[in-house]
């Protein structure tokens, strides 16, 4: 697969505001934020969905994710966030290399806008779902 962006700003080729970095995660300023802070958070492995991520990174990235969100809270002073990762073209994914958004929700007009159509789990199918999806984790 070709290089995206987001291997390009790893290696140094593109600039970035670099936010955080260690062994296996690197976080930088979003170019197009939604609000002032919102900051990506990217593995360096350059898997492209969640789905494909190694435990050793996805590990990584859970530690450093909360620290990275406290560090956002404390600068921009917006004690509310939303943090969202995008896995796929239809579910708005730009870049195909993992990334957290991390989003400061200062306002309701400021910040992540979500169109969040709900409906009811109908108790059978859900049982059976539950069901299948734990065998299928193990
Ligand atoms: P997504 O739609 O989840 O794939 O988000 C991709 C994000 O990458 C968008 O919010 C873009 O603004 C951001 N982005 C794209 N290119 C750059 C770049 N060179 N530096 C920083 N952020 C970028």
């Amino acid at each position: 697969m070709s290089e995206t962006i987001f291997g390009k700003i790893l290696s140094g080729a593109i600039p970035c505001h670099k936010v955080y970095e260690d062994e296996r995660v690197f976080a930088f300023l979003d170019i197009s934020p939604l609000s002032m802070g919102h900051t990506l958070v990217v593995p360096k492995e350059p898997a492209p969905t969640l789905d494909a991520l190694s435990d050793e990174s996805a590990a990584a990235l859970g530690r450093v994710l909360p620290r990275i969100c406290r560090a956002v809270i404390a600068v921009t002073g917006v004690r509310d966030y939303n943090v969202l990762e995008n896995n796929g073209a239809s579910a708005h994914q730009a870049v195909p290399h993992v990334h957290f958004h991390i989003i400061p929700k200062p306002s309701h007009d400021t910040g992540l806008a979500m169109g969040w159509q709900a409906r009811p789990l109908d108790a059978e199918a859900g049982a059976k779902l539950a069901a299948r999806l734990r065998e299928k984790i193990g």
